[in-house]
């Protein structure tokens, strides 16, 4: 990745902060949300794809920090958002997810409790001993604007709570919203009934918001002193009989199909209900589940937005391109007659693989919908066959990479089928695409990091025959560049600074930068740590030491015969070893951390029950452990579940390791 990907990533958070900035504290959309949801799935992309990370991001905060014109306030427990789920697939995905962290029977059913999205502001509650004592707004989810007075003049909220079972401290969290009819008689103030709602309650003067019929529907708690319920819909059923109003389309249901259905029904009807909603929200209605499943950093793992309407357009297909990556799968590319697809204009498709082209027969000339919801990079989704011309020929993939070499179909070991991906064989550097490829690669942010030499740039050098190998860019004349179209000296003495500058590196830098396929960031982390030194590193030209990686929890067989087929390549170990005379390699440290398992050692044989390994990993990494796949003398605890490996047990008892049983586990991890 170039810099001027990460230039472009910061270019998106900083538009994207203004619009926050407009939309939650103004109320003043400046674009559409169509148009602000594109951007965030940019900026999600572009950090999936970089690495890219920073803390004003979509991806690690929600909402907006609170206005200065209100005091500010603490959330007991974080307000949240949502994840977003576009179609039937995303669900499946969803479920999928939650059964494998939860160590479920794959044909687990969840049941969920289906709750409309109402498109209006959230808002929490805090009662304490029965009485209204602060109502503060989302904010930026962890602190929102105390709007006690506003909120009580809005009549659906109760000031006083007698009920018996109403919990001694307790927040309740609903929607703040304005029904269409109230709208219409203010439409004039406001872009939409979301932001009236926002900009009525979050006045200054709360006389003002009295003058709005603000309505309140309520469906969630965030602190709660006693949690007496054990279902998300018996807590609704309890809101109504404290005295809130919840939603009568509230619904529990079990099963994706009719998850589906209940959301085809709901969004045919949508206009005619007298609020907005913008999706149906499900979420897995178990309370014990929700907490074992927990959060991510900006959502609940146990809960999906299911959002109405996907972005769709009709268009032509001018051409289909086939673009190489850097790990060599060919990907074809629909070049489309450009078309607005919600507010975008859209010139290029992915048709992903060869299977998908020849399964939707999809040919150049052909007129395709194209869908573009969620996903930044558009798709074609079907083919309309009735305005095919007769004479268009079926397109036929070619079997030779651009470079000349014939492609391959990999049978996977995993899911035991044969690749649905056509690749370029070449791991060194004698395809030319490929090549080019990884040296993007290398320069990129997260890799060597070096500043003015981005994708175009390494074009530019390539076509000049400048650059070939990753060690080139260090022996580039300086001279020449500043004489080159567009350059001149100062701009050719940065790069040669930037360049200087980037010959400093992490060990994990340098091994992601070298483009290996299957070793990405985390993996090259791994395995910087395990081995220590850039001569440890070298020493796996040895096809025998790149067995030891075994021993590190992640690295499997895949990576292990990718790490030994660029080894067996001439070309790379030549500019492994030409690079490690060039670069100077930073010292490693490694973070210890704190909790019941600090510094110590784990691994896992056998079935654990009721608990998934994912989600015994992630117990011991947030109490200090590491986990490792190989026993070995360095282990502090084998953890056996039921059937384990018995040579391993065998080999831990030869070592002395101490062997502990899944009950042990609990109690030291206080699962129990
Ligand atoms: P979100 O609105 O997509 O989802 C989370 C929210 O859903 C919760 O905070 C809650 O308020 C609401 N909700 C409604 N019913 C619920 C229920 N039954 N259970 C739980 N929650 C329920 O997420 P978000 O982070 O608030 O905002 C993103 C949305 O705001 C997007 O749709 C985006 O397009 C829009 N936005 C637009 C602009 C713009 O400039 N146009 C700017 C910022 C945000």
């Amino acid at each position: 990745m170039s810099n001027s990907s990460s230039k472009n990533y910061k270019k998106k958070l900083k538009l994207l902060e203004n619009y926050n900035k407009q939309y939650y504290q103004n109320q003043k959309p400046l674009v559409s949300d169509k148009e602000y949801d594109e951007l965030k799935s940019e900026i999600l992309e572009l950090e999936k794809k970089y690495g890219f990370n920073d803390l004003k991001s979509p991806s690690v905060k929600v909402g907006y920090k609170p206005s200065k014109k209100f005091e500010k306030f603490k959330h007991k427990v974080k307000m949240l958002s949502l994840s977003n789920a576009f179609n039937e697939k995303d669900l499946i995905n969803f479920q999928k997810k939650n059964i494998n962290f939860l160590a479920l029977n794959d044909n687990y059913e969840f049941e969920y409790s289906a709750e409309p999205k109402i498109d209006g502001i959230s808002a929490s509650l805090n009662y304490k001993n029965g009485n209204l004592v602060k109502g503060l707004s989302r904010g930026d989810g962890e602190e929102g604007e105390d709007i006690t007075e506003n909120l009580k003049t809005i009549k659906d909220i109760p000031l006083n709570i007698s009920h018996k079972d109403f919990p001694k401290e307790i927040d309740i969290r609903g929607e703040v919203f304005i029904e269409t009819n109230d709208f219409k008689k203010i439409q004039k103030d406001f872009a939409n009934p979301r932001n009236a709602a926002s900009g009525s309650l979050r006045q200054k003067d709360p006389k003002k918001t009295e003058l709005i019929p603000l309505k309140f529907i309520a469906y969630t708690f965030g602190f709660n002193s006693s949690i007496r319920e054990s279902k998300q819909s018996d807590f609704i059923k309890n809101l109504d009989k404290w005295g809130f109003k919840t939603s009568d389309l509230n619904k529990t249901i079990k099963g994706i199909n009719n998850l589906v259905k209940y959301h085809a029904e709901i969004e045919k009807k949508r206009f005619s209900i007298n609020y907005d909603i913008d999706g149906i929200v499900y979420k897995i209605n178990d309370f014990s589940l929700q907490k074992r499943l927990g959060f991510m950093s900006t959502a609940p793992r146990w809960a999906i937005a299911h959002k109405f309407s996907a972005n769709y357009s009709v268009t032509k297909i001018l051409d289909i391109d086939i673009q190489v990556g850097r790990t060599g799968a060919l990907t074809p590319v629909a070049k489309v007659k450009p078309v607005n697809i919600g507010g975008v204009i859209v010139s290029n498709a992915t048709l992903h693989n060869e299977d998908e082209i020849n399964r939707k027969d999809i040919r150049i000339g052909d007129t395709v919908k194209i869908e573009r919801a969620g996903d930044v990079i558009p798709h074609v989704i079907s083919v309309d066959k009735n305005l095919r011309n007769e004479n268009i020929k079926k397109f036929i993939f070619p079997k030779k990479c651009p470079c000349g070499f014939e492609t391959i179909k990999e049978f996977n070991k995993v899911t035991k089928k044969i690749d649905a991906v056509r690749r370029c064989p070449d791991i060194g550097f004698d395809c030319n695409r490929i090549a080019k490829e990884k040296l993007k690669h290398f320069v990129s942010k997260d890799a060597l990091n070096i500043e003015g030499l981005g994708k175009k740039v390494i074009e530019k050098f390539w076509d000049l025959k400048f650059i070939k190998f990753p060690d080139d860019i260090f022996s580039l004349n300086f001279q020449t560049i500043s004489r080159l179209e567009g350059w001149g000296s100062q701009s050719a003495e940065n790069l040669k600074n930037s360049i200087n500058k980037s010959k400093k590196i992490k060990l994990d830098k340098f091994i992601y930068s070298l483009g290996i396929r299957h070793i990405g960031q985390e993996n090259a982390k791994l395995i910087s740590e395990f081995l220590g030194s850039y001569s440890n590193f070298i020493k796996l030209k040895d096809q025998k030491k790149i067995e030891d990686l075994s021993n590190i929890d992640g690295i499997g067989e895949t990576q292990i015969n990718s790490l030994k087929n660029f080894f067996k390549n001439k070309t790379n170990l030549k500019v492994i070893f030409s690079l490690g005379k060039i670069l100077t390699f930073e010292k490693i440290i490694i973070k210890k951390n704190e909790g019941v398992f600090s510094n110590k050692i784990l691994m896992f044989t056998g079935k654990l029950s009721n608990i998934s390994r994912a989600e015994a990993k992630s117990i011991v990494e947030n109490n200090g452990g590491k986990i490792v796949s190989n026993i070995s003398k360095n282990l502090d605890f084998l953890i056996a579940g039921e059937k384990p490996t018995t040579r391993k047990i065998k080999l831990a008892n030869e070592l002395k390791v101490k062997i502990l049983d899944q009950s042990d586990f609990e109690k030291i991890s206080k699962l129990r």
